[in-house]
Formats: C-alpha cells, sequence, structure tokens
C-alpha cells in the first residue's frame, strides 16, 4: 500500500479512516433515511424531485465504497465522494431558491464527517470547498437577495466553520484517549492492551482462513546492565531505538507489540515456523549490528507458531515462543530458539 499521499500523512491515518467508514456506513444510511423523510414532508412546497439529487448522494457513497476496498489510496475515493455530495447539495439548492432555501443548513451535515475521515489539511480542504459552494450558489441564484439581506449567507457559513471546528476537536479527543490506551509512550509500540484484542480477531480470522500464524518473543540481553552502568534515561534511549528498529523490519500488517520492560513481542500472520525464525534471526542480526545510544547489545528470540489448518489459540502458540525465549537465555544469549506448538490431538494424548 503506497504510505503518503496528500490527504494523509500515513498508512495508520488510512487505517483509521476504514475503520471509521466501517462504523460510518450503518449511521449514513439512517441519516439518509431521515433527510428522505424531512423531504417527503416538504414535498407539497419544495416538490418531490429534492429526493432525487438524496439518493443519487446515496448511490455515489454505495459505489464509493466497493471501490474503496479495492483502492490503493482510498482516502482519495473516499474525498471524491464527499465532494460529490456536497456539489449535489449545492445543485439542490440552486434549484429551491438558492440562499433563500431552507436546506442550505444541510451543507454542515457532510462537513461533520471530515475530522473522522481526513487529517487537518483534508478537513481545511472540505471546509474551504464547502465555502465556495455556498457562496457561489447564494451569488448565482440570487445575489440580490444576498446584498438585500447578507445573514442568509452569513448563518450557513459561521455554521459550517463551527460544526468543523467542534467535530475536530471532539474527534482529537477521541483518538488521544484511545491511542493512551493501546500505545506504549515510551516507545509508540502497541501495549499488551492492543495485543488483546489483535489476537481476538486473529483467532477468528484464522478459524476461516487455516492460516497460520507466528509469534516472536524478544527481550534484550543484559539490559539491566546498561540501566546500572549508564542510567535509566539512556536505559530508555535504547528501548526507543531497539523499537525503531524492530519496526522497521515488518511488513505493514506484522504488528509489534511492548510487553513490558525490554520484552517485545511480533506477530506474523501467514507465517510458519521457518518464516517466523527466519525473520526472528534477521531482526537479531540487525540488532547485534547496530549501537543504541553508542551502546552495543545483543537480544534473544523464542519463536512459534501455529499449525497450517488449525486456529489460532495464542496462550498455546506464546507459551511455546516464551519457552523458547528461555532456552535462547539460558543456552548463552544472541540467538533464536523456537518450535512448532504440539498440536492439539497431542496434548490430549
Ligand atoms: P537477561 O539477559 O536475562 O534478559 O538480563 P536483563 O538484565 O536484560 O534482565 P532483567 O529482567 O534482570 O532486567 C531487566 C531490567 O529492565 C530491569 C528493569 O529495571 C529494567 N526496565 C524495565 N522497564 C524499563 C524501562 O521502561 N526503562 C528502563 N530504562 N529500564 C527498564
Ligand atoms: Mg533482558
Ligand atoms: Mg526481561
Amino acid at each position: 500500500m503506497a504510505a503518503q499521499s496528500w490527504l494523509f500523512r500515513g498508512g495508520i491515518d488510512r487505517e483509521r479512516m476504514l475503520d471509521m467508514d466501517r462504523h460510518l456506513q450503518p449511521v449514513r444510511r439512517d441519516s439518509f433515511g431521515v433527510l428522505a423523510l424531512a423531504l417527503c414532508a416538504c414535498g407539497p412546497w419544495l416538490g418531490w424531485w429534492t429526493l432525487f439529487p438524496l439518493v443519487l448522494a446515496g448511490l455515489v457513497f454505495t459505489l464509493a465504497d466497493s471501490r474503496m476496498a479495492k483502492a490503493k489510496r482510498p482516502e482519495y475515493v473516499m474525498f471524491a465522494a464527499w465532494s460529490g455530495s456536497q456539489a449535489i447539495i449545492a445543485a439542490s439548492i440552486a434549484l429551491t431558491g438558492g440562499p433563500l432555501a431552507p436546506t442550505i443548513a444541510w451543507f454542515a451535515i457532510p462537513v461533520v464527517t471530515l475530522s473522522a475521515r481526513f487529517s487537518p489539511r483534508g478537513i481545511a480542504a472540505g471546509v474551504t470547498m464547502t465555502l465556495g459552494l455556498i457562496l457561489t450558489v447564494a451569488f448565482a441564484t440570487d445575489a440580490a437577495a444576498v446584498i438585500k439581506d447578507p445573514p442568509l449567507v452569513i448563518a450557513p457559513i459561521g455554521l459550517v466553520i463551527a460544526v468543523a471546528m467542534l467535530s475536530t476537536a471532539l474527534m482529537r479527543s477521541d483518538v488521544e484517549h484511545r491511542n493512551e490506551a493501546v500505545i506504549d509512550p515510551l516507545t509508540g509500540m502497541l501495549n499488551r492492551k492492543a495485543l488483546e484484542t489483535r489476537t481476538q480477531e486473529l483467532t477468528q480470522q484464522s478459524q476461516l482462513s487455516g492460516e497460520p500464524i507466528g509469534i516472536i518473543v524478544g527481550d534484550i540481553d543484559r539490559f539491566k546492565q546498561i540501566n546500572d552502568s549508564r542510567g535509566h534515561a539512556v536505559g530508555d534511549t535504547v528501548l526507543t531505538d531497539v523499537a525503531y528498529l524492530l519496526r522497521k523490519r515488518l511488513r505493514a500488517f506484522d504488528l509489534a507489540y511492548r510487553l513490558g520492560g525490554e520484552e517485545f513481542l511480533v506477530l506474523l500472520p501467514g507465517a510458519d515456523l521457518q518464516q517466523t525464525a527466519a525473520l526472528a534471526e534477521h531482526l537479531r542480526g540487525d540488532v547485534s549490528a547496530g549501537t543504541f545510544a553508542g551502546q552495543r547489545l545483543t537480544m534473544s528470540f523464542g519463536v512459534a507458531s501455529s499449525r497450517r489448518g488449525d486456529a489460532f489459540d495464542y496462550r498455546a502458540v506464546f507459551a511455546v515462543a516464551d519457552a523458547a525465549l528461555y532456552e535462547a537465555k539460558r543456552s548463552g544469549r544472541d540467538r533464536v530458539c523456537g518450535a512448532a506448538p504440539l498440536a492439539a490431538a497431542a496434548i490430549v494424548a
């Protein structure tokens, strides 16, 4: 997947948008229903045809949903659908009285969703476009009315800006709270809580796909000595640098966690024992070749993987990887040890 784009800083923003959109979809359908009811009730005065643009906007989003799944940069698909819906609102307002149309405030509805989907740049682009549409529609359809009664455009413009500001602040605090709960503040890695949620998802996925899932557990060798000789602050920098190096090696869909202290865990969807061990060996080599806060160090690793065709049992696979890590420490450190977990049948026997 392409990492950077004009609307996003990187892959995490993209994942957040796709996740938000999954949550928004049912609510979006319901809100379209509410607007349809309102337009039906207004039918005798505004005309029944006003339902047509609403249906069109619904179709635009439905099309975008199906395209997003396959797109390299789904944010552009979503932004195009979002802009399309604002253009449809603009056209129907132009046809129902321009600045005098009672639905002119509806421009603010899609603005609520901007902050859930895009970076500040995307939000600014969406708001600017909306304000441009309000002014264009108002002046192009009934400039005389706007000049005589400027609040006709000032009020909707104020509404759009206020809605964008409030929804952005709400979204930011929601993201911060979620980050606090699942991100380790020192290394920026995911924490144990995030691991729990992810392992449950992977178990469900593996029941359907039968794909193996690899686990690497890594622990820095003799880390206590670094703390003792160079101080806790240097120890912290070493942890941050090691975490950065581990993440740099991983594929986008592999996930790295800090279990606590100087112990890390990597989940590798689709990796069998051999692939898991090969990656751990790369990580071990990278660590032993690097310097961290001017400090050379080594790391020991335990690896395990669920068997192809078996459902992923996190506890069982982790127990094997953890025992293998213990074995790596016992047999001299700076090495990778591993084993496949016993099949369920073998444990029962
Ligand atoms: P081994 O090779 O057997 O793993 O030895 P070790 O010294 O790495 O292991 P041990 O478990 O004895 O020591 C781990 C140390 O990590 C002890 C603890 O003070 C330190 N530690 C745990 N969390 C942090 C942290 O957030 N920052 C720093 N600087 N040190 C930490
Ligand atoms: Mg250690
Ligand atoms: Mg340890």
